[in-house]
């Protein structure tokens, strides 16, 4: 079967399997990709070749590239350098919220509240975290629906903060939570 012109490319995680993110290869990215051992892409929007982390330094060391089964789409199995969604969240599927906080750590922008936190440090982010973790607690014990969903939010707002000021992506906590279950 001829190859379609453009073709979706799913890049993967090789070493945790998590799906990075989407895009599409023509014959020239694929031929690019091969040659150099990084990914290159179709952008669409620009009509052009991008070398994926051409401006950000997120380069993915392509390990792997299978097809599907009837040809029309590819896996790349990857060693990404940096986080590949251009948000700064490591993956592009990750949750919305956390893709904000991680694009508001990114870029810094003035007058954004993510910023304003994290310029506090990690410690004023932990601090923020226990007090709605307590605000929550009360809201569970004795308060309205609402006032448990608002203060859930609160919490699941500022733990996104905290990982955020120590580096890290929920993710890790994804990953825990499975392997507990897995252990069962
Ligand atoms: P980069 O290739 O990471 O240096 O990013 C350069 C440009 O490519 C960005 O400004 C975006 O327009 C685009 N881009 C980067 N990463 C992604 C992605 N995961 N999905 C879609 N577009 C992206
Ligand atoms: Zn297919
Ligand atoms: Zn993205
Ligand atoms: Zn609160």
């Amino acid at each position: 079967m001829e190859r379609p012109r453009l073709m979706p490319a799913i890049v993967q995680d090789a070493s945790s399997g998590r799906v990075l993110m989407l895009a599409y290869m023509d014959e020239e990215a694929l031929r690019r990709t091969r040659e150099s051992g990084e990914a290159w892409f179709w952008s669409r929007s620009r009509q052009e070749h991008w070398h994926k982390g051409e401006t950000s330094g997120s380069t993915l060391a392509v390990e792997e590239i299978r097809d599907d089964c009837d040809g029309d789409a590819l896996l790349l199995r990857v060693r990404p350098a940096g986080p590949a969604c251009h948000t700064g969240a490591e993956s592009c599927f990750a949750p919305w919220l956390w893709r904000i906080v991680a694009e508001r750590a990114a870029q810094r922008p003035e007058g954004s509240y993510v910023v304003s936190l994290l310029e506090r440090g990690a410690a004023a982010a932990a601090r923020k975290v226990g007090e709605e973790g307590v605000e929550a607690a009360l809201a569970g014990a004795a308060e309205s629906d609402e006032r448990l969903v608002e203060e859930l939010a609160d919490l699941w707002f500022h733990s996104y903060v905290l990982l955020a000021a120590r580096g890290l992506d929920p993710d890790r906590v994804e990953r825990e939570l499975r392997r507990r279950h897995e252990r069962r």
